[in-house]
């Protein structure tokens, strides 16, 4: 039974005792679309689907937007076709002082110095980001951002869209019926509950958690030859995952800093990839720090306190260089970098196939997204295998197989182990996201049917692959 107090009211002259519920009634609110996650596919799709014309609720568990790309310090867009949002978000950027540059690669990886080290590079611009495939090396140029200017941006512009925003609210349960998700149940870090009904739901939570769930049907781990039939895939399934990574920042001071003794470099691979602005503030992603499936056997805490430990000793390891040597560690990421986990099965899974064959040999007919990212696989001894060009991927990757008015637009869609590997890139999730808020905005004027969308206009919303996005 819940506890009451009770209030006396003054009306007049006569006192009206009125009883108050005083713990914290669940908050509800409706709408058209509801977003969970709000790193790169959930500012894309929110975005979209407001911009359409939808009611938007998003609901985000950290304090700040971007997800991967600001809370894990990712702030790098890779070379490789972009999204016409990211465009945007790079307009905005570049209006304001050291928030964002086109970088350049100034410092190539070689075992006695066994690092990269990209900044900005004024002979640059934005255009010269949006290739990779066939592209040489020393030419490929990527967008490097300050995490907290990053994070701004797309509040302003979800606020501008007229996006509801939750921050720090953790999703936590589902209520599904006959294949609809009717409600999802949140709790946010203040302590209140909130339940959301919607038409649509999209999951971009990058483990694809709402899906999970709401029990649809997911992959993890490597996929065996016989599932996809894919050339690169071992003959039995296993359970890697790419590496998990934890960003630190450094930068330059002019007191020495004496390292700890019990630190231990020991336990990750010897090597790291570095990004700044310029060289007074760097970014160092840490690469092959923890191995992938410690998130799934130990739970992301233990995985982050591990991620931690061997952070400290691999900015020990790279302040040994003489390049680091008048640097000083400023923070850790809030958030573990998380390449691979939980991938959802889709009306169609992109596979090795479709990436390798590219759009010249791929006939889909409902290609919303275009990438040219190589496979890329972090932790095993599979490495880079750079493509040959730019492939699509369909809209039905993001319509989880085992509901009707759910999508899911983050590293967790519709794709094989190897695919995902390529396709993962944050300006290709945040191009799947505006695919799926526009197809989810449709989609809530059809009763919620994300399969009644009309998927030739869709198409063309996106543009035509390679040319628009
Ligand atoms: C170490 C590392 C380096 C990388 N390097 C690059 C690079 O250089 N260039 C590049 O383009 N890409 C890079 N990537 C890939 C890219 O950053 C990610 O794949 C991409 O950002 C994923 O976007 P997302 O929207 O799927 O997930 P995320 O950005 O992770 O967003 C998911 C969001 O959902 C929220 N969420 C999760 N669960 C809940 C819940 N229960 N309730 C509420 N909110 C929830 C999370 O807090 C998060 O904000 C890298 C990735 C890693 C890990």
């Amino acid at each position: 039974m819940r506890p009451y107090g009770v209030l006396i009211c003054f009306f007049g002259t006569v006192l009206i005792p009125v009883m108050l519920s005083l713990d914290t009634a669940a908050e509800s609110f409706s709408c058209d679309v509801c977003i969970v996650g709000g790193g790169s596919g959930g500012f894309g799709a929110a975005l979209a689907a407001a911009r359409a014309g939808a009611d938007v609720v998003l609901v985000e568990q950290e304090s700040r937007l971007g997800g991967t790309s600001t809370s894990a310090f990712v702030s790098n867009w890779e070379p490789g076709p972009g999204c016409s949002y990211a465009e945007e978000v790079y307009g905005r950027l570049a209006q304001e002082v050291n928030a964002v540059v086109v970088a350049s690669r100034v410092h190539t990886y070689r075992p006695e110095e066994p690092y990269g080290l990209c900044l900005g590079d004024g002979r640059f611009s934005y255009a010269d980001t949006l290739q990779r495939a066939g592209k040489p090396a020393e030419e490929q140029c990527s967008v490097v951002m300050r995490p907290e200017a990053l994070a701004a941006v797309m509040k302003a512009m979800l606020d501008e869209a007229g996006v509801r925003v939750f921050l720090e609210t953790v999703f936590h349960n589902v209520t599904v019926s006959r294949r609809r998700i009717r409600e999802i149940s949140c709790v946010s870090k203040s302590g209140g509950d909130r339940r959301i009904q919607a038409e649509v739901f999209i999951d971009a939570t990058g483990g694809a958690e709402l899906c999970r769930k709401a029990g649809c049907e997911t992959l993890l781990g490597e996929e065996p030859r016989s599932r996809f039939n894919e050339p690169s895939a071992p003959e039995e399934a296993t359970a890697f995952l790419n590496a998990l990574s934890l960003c630190y920042r450094i930068v330059k001071t002019d007191v020495l800093e004496i390292p700890p003794p019990e630190v231990s470099s020991d336990g990750f691979s010897k090597s790291a990839f570095i990004y700044g602005l310029n060289m007074d503030e760097l970014i160092v992603n840490t690469l092959d720090l923890v191995a992938g499936e410690t998130l799934v056997n130990n739970g992301y805490e233990a995985a982050l306190a591990l991620a931690g430990k061997r952070a400290a000793g691999h900015w020990a390891w790279l302040r040994t260089y003489p390049a680091f040597r008048d640097y000083t560690l400023k923070d850790v990421a809030p958030m573990l970098g998380i390449r691979e986990s939980y991938r959802v099965v889709t009306d169609y899974i992109l596979t090795e196939q479709d990436v390798r064959a590219g759009l010249a040999g791929q006939n889909h007919p409902d290609l919303v997204a275009v990438a040219d990212h190589a496979l890329d696989i972090h932790g095993g001894s599979q490495g880079t295998k750079e493509l040959k060009g730019p492939y699509g991927i369909p809209y039905r990757c993001l319509i989880p197989r085992d509901a009707d008015n759910l999508l899911v637009a983050c590293r967790g869609a519709g794709f094989s182990h190897i695919a995902a590997s390529s396709c993962r890139l944050s300006r290709t999730i945040m191009a799947l996201g505006h695919a799926a808020g526009q197809a989810a905005a449709w989609a809530a004027e059809k009763d919620g049917d994300v399969r009644a969308v009309d998927v030739s206009l869709l198409v063309q919303a996106m543009g035509l692959p390679g040319e628009k996005l």
